[in-house]
């Protein structure tokens, strides 16, 4: 059986602005209040795992042992066939840089190894989010999602955050940064994710 959420405040255990207001978005219509990670001035913790589950382990455990509160964490990446699954856990790491994360870097480098491999397109994609809600006490319940899709070069739109201008969903013809946010959160990989969340662990 699957513990529901009970409680009116829930911790989203990320750093990241543009997950936290993705995950506002997608909690709204619960009537849950959404506190980040920054606003608890929580440390972020070292991701030493090797999967996504791993992550989104540590990071919503230890983000629940340091407040007290119930704790969603998100571990995603994009997962390109081309070049056997990379970057996938280590997506945010392809685009740290000394002054910070650089993701039209990140794009480019995906690109640019892609061609290298000499793979013919479609550079078929997904984009993988796994969350974790995990309890004070140590208990926790782990929900995976995925969206299929393709890598696309050049880089379009200026909406969403992360690789969203490289990645064409399937069955569209525009990329996550041209699309409408709203629809975005309707088909996304977090969407998925959070659909099995909301179907385990609320009445
Ligand atoms: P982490 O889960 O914090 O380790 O970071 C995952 C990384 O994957 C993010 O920093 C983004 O670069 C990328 N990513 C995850 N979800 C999305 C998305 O919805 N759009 C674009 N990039 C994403």
């Amino acid at each position: 059986m699957t513990r529901k959420f009970s409680g009116d405040r829930l911790l989203v255990a990320t750093h990241n602005e543009g997950k936290l207001d993705e995950m506002r978005a997608l909690l709204a219509p619960f009537g849950v209040t959404v506190v980040g990670a920054k606003e608890m001035d929580l440390p972020e913790p070292e991701e030493t795992g090797t999967t996504f589950v791993e992550n989104a382990r540590i990071k919503a455990h230890a983000a629940a042992k340091a407040t007290g509160l119930p704790a969603l964490s998100d571990d995603s990446g994009i997962e390109v066939d081309a070049l056997v699954g990379a970057p996938g856990v280590y997506t945010a790491d392809w685009a740290e840089t000394e002054t910070g994360r650089d993701f039209v870097m990140a794009m480019e480098r995906t690109h640019a190894k892609i061609v290298e491999g000499g793979s013919d397109q479609p550079w078929i994609a997904r984009f993988c989010s796994t969350l974790v809600l995990a309890w004070p006490d140590g208990h926790d319940e782990v929900f995976p999602g995925t969206v299929e899709g393709e890598v696309v070069w050049p880089m379009r739109g200026a909406e969403g955050h992360g690789y969203d201008p490289c990645f064409q969903p399937k069955g569209y013809d525009i990329t996550f940064a041209e699309m409408d946010p709203a629809e975005k959160n309707r088909i996304s990989h977090r969407a998925d994710a959070f659909a099995k969340f909301v179907a385990g662990c609320f009445d």
